[in-house]
């Protein structure tokens, strides 16, 4: 993999002269577009985020803004580009992204090379076009509209822009860091960072609407490994009763063929009550008294793999291994890895104890290779509405639902220190564009990279208020 990406950021670099096509005229192509093809020729796979963090603050800093690195680790990058500088200590709103990628990946198969940053076909090409650059470019230069507006009026609030390094493995270089040495210098009222997206035909009444999922709480890994020791001296010849293989796979199948339970957070309650508001009719009554509905709706939501994923804990088994041995011999040991995600409200030994006595062996073992820690969902409170508005300014009519993300990312650092933390990429993008993330391919429309930064814009100009006075007045207070 590692020598995969080497070899195509070699020939990107080498081979890629120009990076625009599909426009007849370069002076059509927007700025932003033109931006985020730069940073991405910027190549950043995690813990080599610092060349194009360097580029991507520089460009900041030739814009204006206040320009902070928020790190002294030689393999991370963070920085900070602000309104107002840091340490004058105004409440500050937080606009997240990280400027790690994903290495290219695939099997080479791509239209335009990862890291050319190809503008063509009414699209920016490359890694991190959509996850996460993309919206980097939208904040930013949202954000530059106000600069003049920062420097004539004293705005009770600050707006930063927050690119950090390390999210795709964890945001221990990044995030992490941010949140354990930063945070009071940072003084975050509300960080809003990448999450769900706007996409189509979630409506089954009115399937063109567009529709925000906008990420209010996760579901947390939890990361076991079951051993099993069974004295079994035998030959594979003679099938003795029992051996740790058989009852390992028939234990494992009792687990993954359990009727999971079906379990209504009160986040998961508040996004089928907005989805129901936003449905109507039969379907969307149901939704919003599940209640009542319950045995109805239960059943139809388990039919959906991705509902019913929201509403149970899931488990799947990652890893089954036996000591190599030859193939006539009955190992004596087996170790199996299930990748847990739990709803927020589950409790970890709970769970455990419920796998145990599912696999039903005295002799297992089951130890914990990782657990993400519990962290409160973010209330809905004004920043989200805020935010609702500025999407409806930008997409008059689409809906906005908060939602449950299937899994963590950086917004947890925030929501663990109690900063309300909403994740949404501002964006309606088509399901198979989404699906280029972390693929081949992965590209952005030039449109949806300015939708998203008018987004960005209402979303400032909805903080600060149409007359800079009152509506801004209760973020100070807060
Ligand atoms: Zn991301």
């Amino acid at each position: 993999m590692f020598r995969f990406s080497c070899l195509v950021f070699f020939l990107c670099f080498t081979f890629s002269s120009g990076s625009v096509s599909g426009y007849g005229d370069n002076d059509t192509v927007p700025h932003s577009a033109r931006l985020l093809s730069q940073y991405i020729r910027h190549a950043s796979v995690t813990g080599r985020e610092r060349m194009a963090g360097l580029y991507f603050s520089t460009v900041a800093r030739q814009k204006g803004f206040h320009v902070e690195i928020l790190t002294d680790e030689p393999d991370s990058y963070n920085f900070t580009a602000s309104l107002y500088p840091l340490d004058m200590g105004k409440p500050n709103i937080v606009f997240l992204n990280h400027i790690d990628v994903v290495p290219a990946g695939g099997n080479g198969e791509y239209t335009h090379p990862p890291f050319s940053g190809m503008i063509a076909d009414g699209k920016v090409w490359g890694r991190g076009a959509i996850d996460n650059k993309g919206m980097a470019v939208m904040q930013l230069l949202a954000l530059v509209e106000f600069l003049e507006v920062a420097a004539e009026i004293d705005l009770p609030f600050n707006v930063t822009m927050l690119s950090v390094s390390g999210e795709e493995t964890g945001g221990h270089t990044g995030a992490k860091i941010v949140t354990n040495e930063f945070l009071d210098l940072l003084n975050p009222v509300v960080v809003y960072g990448e999450g769900g997206a706007g996409i189509p035909k979630v409506l089954k009444r009115d399937p063109e609407n567009k529709v925000f999922g906008v990420s209010v709480t996760f579901k947390r890994s939890l990361w076991l490994e079951l051993s099993l020791q069974m004295n079994t001296s035998g030959h594979g010849s003679v099938p003795p009763s029992s051996y740790v293989v058989q009852d390992k796979v028939q234990s494992l199948n009792r687990i993954t063929e359990r009727n999971r339970k079906v379990v209504f957070s009160e986040t998961t309650r508040n996004m089928f009550y907005e989805l129901g508001v936003l449905e109507g009719g039969f379907r969307g009554l149901a939704l919003r008294n599940l209640r009542l509905f319950r045995p109805l709706v239960v059943s139809a939501m388990k039919r959906e793999e991705i509902i019913y994923s929201l509403i149970s804990n899931t488990v799947t088994i990652t890893a089954i291994n036996t000591p190599k041995g030859p193939p006539n011999i009955i190992p004596q040991e087996i170790m199996a890895v299930l990748d847990c995600r739990l709803l927020p409200e589950s409790n970890t030994n709970e769970f455990i104890a419920k796998i145990s006595k599912l696999m039903g062996n005295s002799e297992l073992e089951i130890n914990i290779l990782h657990e993400e820690p519990k962290v409160p969902p973010t209330r809905v409170d004004d920043y989200y509405f805020y935010l609702k508005e500025a999407l409806q300014r930008v997409y008059p009519g689409s809906g906005v639902v908060p939602i449950m993300a299937p899994a963590s990312n950086d917004n947890n650092y925030f929501r663990s220190h109690g900063i309300p933390t909403y994740g949404l990429l501002p964006v309606f993008i088509p399901v198979y564009l989404l699906e280029t993330i972390h693929n081949v391919d992965e590209r952005i429309p030039v449109d949806a990279l300015e939708k998203g930064l008018a987004v960005y814009r209402e979303l400032i100009d909805v903080l600060i208020g149409s007359d800079y006075g009152d509506k801004a007045l209760p973020i100070s207070e807060k």
